[in-house]
């Protein structure tokens, strides 16, 4: 099995959701596929400014929220084929809990919840888009099923004073193994949001902007996945930005540490703390253009030998199953699998 990663700009309308549709369809007549997504190009920064609007009790959020609605819907009923049995109001309840959402901010007072509820709030990009990418790859033939409310889980930092959340590998295990693998084994392709994480609470947070390679790392090393894809707007990492020196040579094979250093420089293409989880399992990473996904890009860590798997320790298993009781309960597990 392997995870599969598209980026916002990869999935910036039905045409590209399509193209990347494709790109899985290609890659499971290999092997599994189980998709990660990020937003829609723009939305993540569409939804911070409609919370924004709505805690400062400002109406004009109904502006931007009308362009957002229109654009996922248009995008849906492209995307919509009957005979492919992609329903078209899909996104009905998902626009209902979002609005709602959205009157909560208003109500909040100001200070670090709200913040962070702000953030929550940007991360339903991530759900809609899951949404819509399922409906793309059932266009492209595929039995496919949005799993919009399965993110990673999160625990809270020990070693850190102030509270901080930390993405669990063995969490996350414990949380979407089984059900992921059996709705696998029916040769069905789960479609799981970038991003939104849920903590050991059963409370939804993000893991940060940009994070959703980060996301798929997790869930690679979680479900002991043979590779992590992350397909975006350019090949791969190259030796200085092309948009700048644009003769620049593309680096086709990196060892993860040359990779994270690249990576924690800031270069726009891989989120820093995506290797670390695959580093450790020896899970290479592949990263590719969606406008030529079989032209050579980075791998990452392809040549190295796997090192010794990771020891998790009982407690942590304790730790996690007892999160993820809160967090099951929150969400609806198992039914809403
Ligand atoms: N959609 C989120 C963002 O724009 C996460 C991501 O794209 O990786 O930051
Ligand atoms: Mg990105």
């Amino acid at each position: 099995m392997i995870v599969v990663k598209f980026g916002g700009s990869s999935l910036a309308g039905p045409e590209r959701m399509l193209a990347a549709a494709r790109i899985v369809a290609r890659h499971s007549l290999t092997e599994p596929v189980i998709c990660v997504v990020s937003a829609m190009a723009g939305v993540t920064d569409q939804l911070f400014a409609i919370a924004r609007r709505a805690a400062r009790g400002d109406s004009g959020w109904r502006g931007p929220y009308a362009t957002l609605h229109a654009q996922h819907e248009e995008a849906l009923a492209s995307l919509a084929d009957v005979r492919e049995g992609v329903e078209t109001d899909q996104l009905a309840p998902l626009w209902r809990m979002l609005e709602s959402d959205t009157m909560a901010l208003a109500a909040m007072p100001e200070g670090y919840e709200r913040e962070e509820a702000i953030a929550v709030f940007s991360a339903w990009g991530e759900k809609l888009s899951v949404c819509l990418f399922a409906a793309a790859l059932a266009h492209a033939g595929m039995e496919a099923a949005p799993f919009e409310d399965a993110p990673v889980i999160v625990e809270h930092d020990l070693r850190c004073a102030s509270p901080r959340w930390t993405a669990s590998v063995v969490a996350t295990s414990l949380w979407l193994r089984d059900p992921i693998t059996n709705l696998m084994r029916c040769g069905t392709t789960p479609v799981l949001p970038g991003y939104l994480a849920l903590t050991q609470d059963g409370a939804y947070t993000t893991l940060g902007r940009n994070g959703s390679d980060h996301s798929a790392a997790i869930i690679g090393a979680a479900l002991d996945a043979h590779a992590v894809y992350i397909y975006s707007d350019v090949a791969g990492i190259y030796e200085a930005d092309p948009r700048i020196v644009p003769d620049a040579r593309l680096l086709t094979s990196l060892t993860y540490d040359e990779a994270a250093a690249i990576a924690t420089r800031g270069a726009r293409v891989l989120h820093p703390a995506t290797l670390p989880p695959l580093a450790q399992r020896g899970i290479p990473v592949h990263l590719r253009s969606v406008f030529d996904p079989e032209a050579p890009g980075t791998d990452i860590g392809v040549s190295c030998a796997p090192p010794p798997r990771m020891d998790t320790t009982p407690l942590m298993a304790l730790l996690a199953s007892r999160a993820l009781a809160g967090a099951q309960r929150k969400v609806g597990r198992p039914d809403a699998f």
